[in-house]
């Protein structure tokens, strides 16, 4: 089961790999703040609150305007499954990690469900979430459509891209396959212009590359 410890662990590797990718200060401000403060590893029971308030509250909206059918009357319903008050919007979807939507990320927290199964490597593929720029994560994000895949596979590309074990961890369980690979595919290939293109787009909120990976603009 996954703990704080791993979490240190995950903090200090992904600054470490790409603290010159990040906005300038950032890893420092990430460094001084405390893990627990980051990372909210928690029991099942108190995972399923948080999971609740968060998708009723943001990630329904956004996957709604991703998965509805043309004039469909009752997405919300068929979508999220908890219009008719289901008592937790965490029996349908049971994701076992997220990041809460701040703008700022010094603002935001991971959640994590404890007893999910969930390995090492999802904690760094959220800590990629957590550093990642407001423009990509919530804005590009929350336009819906191809957007939430262009996000996750790029996250899932700049996760697996920190060093073999991870990437090993990560390709044994498939996680995220189809997004990454859509992305590489739009990238052209997985080589160091790649990884420049995604750590410009993902930490710095560089979107001139989005047109690149056909995905839709912010216009903020
Ligand atoms: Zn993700």
């Amino acid at each position: 089961m996954v703990d704080m410890n791993d979490a240190v662990q995950v903090i200090r590797d992904v600054l470490e790999r790409y603290e010159n990718d990040l906005p300038a200060g950032l890893a420092s401000k990430v460094k001084s703040v405390n893990p627990a403060k980051i990372f909210f590893i928690l029991s099942e029971n108190n995972y399923a609150p948080h999971f609740d308030a968060y998708f009723r509250a943001w990630f329904a909206v956004t996957n709604v305007i991703a998965c509805a059918r043309p004039n469909e009357a009752a997405p919300t319903e068929r979508i999220i499954g908890i219009a008719k008050g289901a008592a937790n919007a965490y029996s349908k979807f049971a994701c076992p990690a997220f990041v809460a939507p701040a703008v700022d990320p010094l603002n935001r927290r991971i959640y994590v469900n404890a007893e999910s199964g969930v390995t090492i490597g999802t904690l760094y593929h959220e800590f990629i979430h957590f550093l990642s720029h407001g423009s990509f994560y919530p804005e590009f994000y929350a336009l819906g459509g191809r957007n939430p895949i262009i996000l996750e596979g790029v996250t899932e590309f700049l996760t697996r891209n920190i060093a073999p074990g991870i990437y090993r961890d990560r390709a044994s369980q498939g996680k995220y396959d189809s997004q990454l690979l859509d992305v590489l595919m739009h990238a052209g290939g997985g080589g160091e212009r790649t990884v420049g293109m995604l750590t410009g787009l993902a930490f710095k909120g560089d979107l001139s590359v989005i047109k690149t990976l056909d995905g839709a603009v912010p216009h903020l």
